[in-house]
Parts: structure tokens; sequence; C-alpha cells
């Protein structure tokens, strides 16, 4: 049981095992970020792997590509196997590489095989935005109406998915299922072994975007048969603003024609034979289309080491108690006020941040933001808050609902307009 006091929130420090681990990153004195939902932040280790690239980039030149301590030829590889850790992967069946929405358009161009009555793609209505637009337009190449052929299973509640309403979506028309790992607003989390099963027993192909999990939530990617999935790293992974995303494919599709062929995709030991008949590696590196954004991936190599040493089952069991933590608060400390917590409470279906509900979110956040708290607001009324295991304590936790408290107690969000800035 949590005690709703600042003695209580010091004792959860005390023994919290990752407690260390705040040194680790640059935080602002005075500042609490709950924001790693969208950004991470920079670590020490992140930075010195990064100067560590340049400078190979500095002594080496073009030489770089093989030699010094990070050979930037099979980086994307050597770190793809690091990933699969996080992910439950094979080593060969991750790989570094291009972006979320990239790796999107890649695996459906590779995984969509549109055939007889076989047409559709099932998505959902709370997707992010940047799924569904390189849905529809892999849609529109293959000359598919997006009105007809994109399926978008319906929310009931305008925050959730129903498994059972997915599932029941998966007819004999669908060919290929694209979910979140977790909902990007709510934190809904999917039980990804019940819905891949379902797709196969329909005799359809499943991905997934885990990019509100991977680096928060363990999964077994590989063990339940997952057909691909893809990520980026620069929220829960802390590879900085545009760090290089990641892809999975299952080692039982190796061999798999890519959608989008390009040289980097190529078995290593031929690449440099420059021949015009593309020989695709087997395994998910043939997804790589282009040359590697080597100074992007630098950073995700110093915080692949800081998970390497907690453990991502570490880092779960911490964001499950801090979330738990602070949703305890909030009805403790806020129930004069009108939130919602709008995220699934379980601990089966919860994400790494709490969903915050309220009329007077974006102004809310502003208010925040004056006052040390970095939030994170996602229009209509959603305030996103996210202790990160690596970075948050309880007593930031304890600090956070209680300058909250302030903000509502003393009506200080009134000073803003409840309307979002440029990025929210
Ligand atoms: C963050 C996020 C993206 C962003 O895609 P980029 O290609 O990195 O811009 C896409 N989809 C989901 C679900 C996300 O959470």
């Amino acid at each position: 049981m949590f005690k709703p006091t600042e003695e209580f929130a010091r004792e959860l420090d005390q023994q919290d095992s990752l407690r260390g681990y705040k040194d680790e990153f640059y935080i602002k004195d005075n500042q609490i970020y709950m924001d790693g939902n969208s950004l991470g932040l920079l670590s020490k280790r992140s930075e010195q792997r990064l100067l560590e690239v340049l400078d190979s980039w500095k002594n080496y030149g073009i030489d770089g590509w093989t030699k010094g301590d990070h050979p930037w030829f099979f980086l994307s590889e050597n770190l793809g196997s690091k990933m699969a850790t996080l992910v439950g992967g094979n080593p060969e069946e991750v790989v570094v590489t291009g972006s979320t929405t990239t790796n999107l358009h890649q695996l459906v161009a590779t995984f969509f095989k549109p055939e007889g009555s076989r047409t559709k793609i099932l998505a959902d209505e709370l997707n992010f935005p940047s799924d569904i637009y390189a849905l529809k337009s892999q849609l529109k190449l293959r000359g598919l109406d997006p009105d007809e052929h994109l399926i978008r299973v319906k929310s009931r509640d305008g925050r959730t998915l129903n498994e059972d309403d997915i599932i029941e979506a998966m007819t004999d028309e669908v060919a290929l299922v694209i979910l979140p790992t977790v909902l990007y607003r709510s934190g809904q989390l999917l039980d990804i072994k019940r819905v891949t099963e379902a797709a196969h027993d329909r005799g359809i192909l499943i991905g997934w975007d885990g990019c509100h999990s991977v680096g928060a939530i363990p999964h077994n990617f590989h063990e339940h048969g997952v057909d691909f999935a893809y990520w980026c790293h620069y929220k829960y992974v802390n590879n900085g603003p545009g760090g290089v995303a990641g892809l999975f494919v299952h080692e039982k599709h190796f061999g798999a024609e890519p959608g989008l062929a390009g040289w980097f995709g190529s078995d290593k030991t031929k690449q440099f034979d420059m021949e015009h008949d593309f020989t695709p590696a087997d395994s998910a590196g043939a997804f790589q289309i282009g040359t590697p954004h080597v100074l992007s991936v630098a950073p995700l190599i110093g915080s692949l080491e800081l998970f390497e040493e907690v453990g991502i089952e570490a880092i779960r069991e911490k964001s499950l108690k801090a979330t738990e933590y602070l949703m305890t608060l909030v009805k403790e400390h806020l129930s004069d006020y009108d939130f919602t917590i709008g995220n699934p409470t379980d601990d089966k279906h919860r994400g790494g941040h709490v969903c915050l509900e309220h009329q007077e979110a974006a102004s809310i956040c502003k208010a925040l933001k004056a006052n040390g708290v970095v939030p994170d607001f996602r229009a209509p009324n959603v305030i996103r808050l996210a202790p990160v295991a690596f970075y948050v304590s309880y007593y930031d936790v304890y600090k956070t609902v209680m300058i909250l408290k302030d903000i509502m107690d003393n009506q200080r969000y009134k000073q803003y307009k409840n309307e979002r800035d440029v990025i929210a």
C-alpha cells in the first residue's frame, strides 16, 4: 500500500535499485522530466559514445567503416542484436535502421500481399496518424482505395480498444493487421500474444508498432510468432531526437524479398561486389535501404549499455510501481478537481505513462512546465505523464502531484491559453 506522504516517497526511493541511474542522465536542477515517452533524455553514456563515433570520423576518415571502437559498417546489425534482448527477438531478427514511418513503409511493402478477396489492411481508429498515412499510401500504390481497403477498428470509449472487437474484425478479407503495442494517447497495452495468435489462426499476417513500449516493457516477439514489428528509439530508448529506429522480422520470413530494396540490405560479404543483382542478407538486415545515419545511431550504443546493466524486466517493474503510485496520489490529492484517469489501470494493460484527462489540459500543461514539471499534452484533453524508470524518482512523482495540486488549488493554469503549441 502506498501512503500519500513525502516521507513515504523518500522511503520508496531508498528501496529503489535503479535510483543511481538518475545521475547517468542530463536533467536540469529543479526540473522533473515526465515526457520520456515523447523524447527521452540524453545520458552521459550516449553523449560519450557519440563523441567517440565523431572521433573515429576525425581519425580514420573512410576507414571508420571498418576501424575504431564502433566500426560503422556493422553498427546497425551489432546494435540490432543488443536491441533483440529488449524486444524478445533472436539477434539476427532485429536491425537498427530507418525511422518508424519508413520502416512501416518497408514492412508493408514487403508483407502486404493482397490476393483474391484478401485485399484489406486492418488497423484501428486510435493509432498515431503517421502509421495511418503510411497504410493509406501503401494501399494507393497498389491501386486500392483506402476508404474501402483500410479497416479501422472502432474504440468503444474513445480511449481504448477492445481485443474482442479487433479479433472480430479479422475477416477473410484481411491480409495484414497493423496495431500499436501501446496506444500513444491512453497508454493501453494490448495482449500481443493473444491478438497475434488470433490473426494467425485466421491466416492473417500481423505487424506491431512498438514506439510506446520498446524500452519500457519487455516483449517476446519471437516466441509469440509476431511477423514483424517496428519502433523508434527516441522515446523510451533515449537515442535522441530523430535517432535511428528499429525493426524486427521473424526468422520464418528470412528470405522474403524486401518491398523497398537498397544496397544496405545486401548480404554484407556481397555488398561491395557492386553487382546489379541484389543479394539480400539472410536476416532482418535485408530490410535496410541506404547508408545508415551513423551519427544518429551512435547515442544508442551508450543507451543500450544502460539497458544491458539494468535489464528490461527491472525497468518494467519500476515503471509499473511508479505509474501505480502516480495514480494513487492523483486519487488522493486531486479528487476535488475533474481529472479522469484515461489509461487502463491494471498491470496487464497499462503501458509506461499515465493519461490524465481534463478540460483544461493544455493550460494545465503550460502551468506544469512553468513550475518545473515537463509533461506532455495531446489534444484535445490529455496530459501524459511518464515516470521513466531510469531518471524519475518516486519523490519526483510525489512532487509532480503536489505541484499539480498547487496549480489547481490556486488556479494557476488560468494564466495560460487552453490551446496547444506548435509541438504538442
Ligand atoms: C512516435 C511515433 C511515430 C513517429 O514516427 P517517426 O517516423 O519517428 O516520425 C509513429 N508511430 C507511433 C505509434 C509513434 O508513437
